[in-house]
């Protein structure tokens, strides 16, 4: 890939717009077959704000579509077994596709337990192990949503991602792992690195399309990024360091919120080595809760056929 020195800013929002138009359609359709709109329960356990954060732009945006949604809101205190029954319960109401578990749960829950009631045909973040499995199989199912907006966000702008080298630097399963898996699928050659891998510089700068998951402030710098790359920037950190926001570039925006949202690559660096990338905020963010109604859709129709 050739750098030609103009850099392509990949508009999360934008394509949150097209994915949007796209399932008005068949939200119409659905409604009239189903007599009922499509339907997302959202467990929200506790009162972890990041959590109430996110929880409430799920429930904005099933309101844009013309999504019914319920909250259900179990206290902190909750056992497991008490919110497998709630689940339970939800599973067995014909007019919910989807039921969401709003992670992290607190530590008395066995978060693997509960997130496996959720029936595999009622998984909108993709993560039943049955959905798991049709991922790596190349089968049709819910795909986990930040991934599949990813991919989304590729085929938007028309990147190729056949025949091409892609490194994905985190292994977790809600990002890293589906992300090599639907990378892999859309015929790119794929690198998984993570915390033990040796030399990750090297394995990134191999990279046409880099992907950074990693939880880590602007880890990502120039030496990381092959000139022309393409660098999709999964990461959400908050920065409370009023130097750190100026050496990242962000000064105006610390002065203004107080903090810093700053991605996994770092933010100047990117603009001077990649042909594209996803900014933070405003890349990846807008396309998870894209993917999560496009995955209640999804669920609603395979049901009704
Ligand atoms: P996890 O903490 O679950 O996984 C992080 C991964 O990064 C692990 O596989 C870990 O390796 C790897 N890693 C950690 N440190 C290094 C290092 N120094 N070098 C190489 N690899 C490293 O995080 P998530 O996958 O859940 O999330 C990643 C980031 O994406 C976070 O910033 C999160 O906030 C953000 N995020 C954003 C979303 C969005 O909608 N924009 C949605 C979900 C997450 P190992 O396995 O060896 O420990």
């Amino acid at each position: 890939m050739s750098h030609n020195g103009k850099v392509q800013i990949l508009d999360g929002a934008a394509v949150r717009k097209v994915i949007f138009e796209r399932l008005k359609p068949r939200i119409e359709q659905l409604r009239g077959r189903l007599k009922r709109p499509p339907g997302l329960a959202v467990v929200l356990v506790g009162r972890n704000p990041a959590s109430e954060i996110y929880v409430r732009g799920k429930i904005k945006a099933c309101g844009e579509l013309g999504i019914h949604s319920e909250k259900i809101l179990p206290p902190e205190s909750i056992h497991t077994h008490e919110l497998v029954e709630i689940i339970d319960e939800l599973n067995r109401r014909p007019e919910i596709d989807g039921i969401l578990v709003q992670m992290p749960l607190p530590k008395q829950v066995d978060s693997r337990r509960v997130l496996e009631a959720v029936a595999a045909e009622r998984d909108p973040d993709g993560f039943h192990p049955l959905n798991v499995g049709h991922l790596v199989a190349g089968r049709p199912g819910p795909r986990a949503c930040t991934p599949a907006g990813i991919i989304e966000m590729l085929k938007h702008y028309e990147i190729v991602m056949a025949g091409r080298k892609a490194v994905v630097v985190g292994r977790s399963d809600i990002v890293g792992k589906p992300m090599a898996l639907m990378l892999l699928q859309e015929n790119a050659t794929v690198t998984i690195c993570h915390s033990r891998t040796a030399n990750l510089a090297e394995e990134c700068r191999r990279a046409d399309i880099l992907v950074a998951a990693i939880g880590r402030a602007a880890a990502i710098t120039a030496e990381y990024i092959a000139p022309g790359a393409v660098v999709i920037d999964v990461g959400q950190n908050r920065i409370d360091d009023a130097g750190e926001a100026e050496r990242l570039g962000r000064a105006e925006e610390f002065a203004r919120k107080g903090y810093a949202l700053v991605g996994d690559v770092h933010p100047l660096d990117v603009v001077q080595r990649a042909t594209a990338y996803t900014p933070v905020p405003g890349g990846v963010g807008p396309l998870t809760i894209a993917m999560l109604m496009s995955n209640t859709v999804g669920l609603a129709e395979a049901r009704q056929s």
